[in-house]
């Protein structure tokens, strides 16, 4: 029993990421949860995301303030934040946006985490 109610609890969250474009934190992982499992605590909902993460299932996007997000997609592409709303939107770049060959040799196979910071649509003042 207990077993069921933990991967009920872990298909609601998957649920969320299913999203297109969702990078929630994990407060908002619990809202939406609570609408299907009204008792669920955050502290089920971190213990899960953090299970999911090491499962390489979903990641955790650290930001420069705030709580970090979640990301359920994959495929690799880039963030960018708005710093007047905090906006996060998918970026994907054309190529490899970092020019490995400009780097030492030790880091050319290091994985990286690029947050680009730009204004979205509706905080850029011509847009
Ligand atoms: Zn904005
Ligand atoms: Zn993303």
């Amino acid at each position: 029993m207990a077993m069921q109610r933990r991967s009920r609890q872990r298909d609601a969250i998957l649920k969320v990421f299913e999203v297109k474009g969702a990078h929630p934190t994990a407060e908002e992982v619990l809202s939406e949860v609570r609408k299907e499992i009204p008792n669920v605590s955050l502290g089920t909902v971190y213990r899960n995301l953090d299970q999911l993460c090491e499962a390489g299932m979903i990641w955790k996007i650290q930001m420069e303030e705030g709580p970090c997000r979640y990301e359920g997609n994959p495929d690799g592409h880039l963030h960018a934040v708005c710093p007047i709303c905090g906006e996060i939107r998918d970026v994907w770049p054309s190529g490899d946006p970092i020019a490995r060959d400009s780097l030492p040799e030790e880091f050319a196979e290091a994985e990286y985490r690029l947050l680009l910071i730009s204004p979205c649509e509706r905080c850029r003042p011509n847009a």
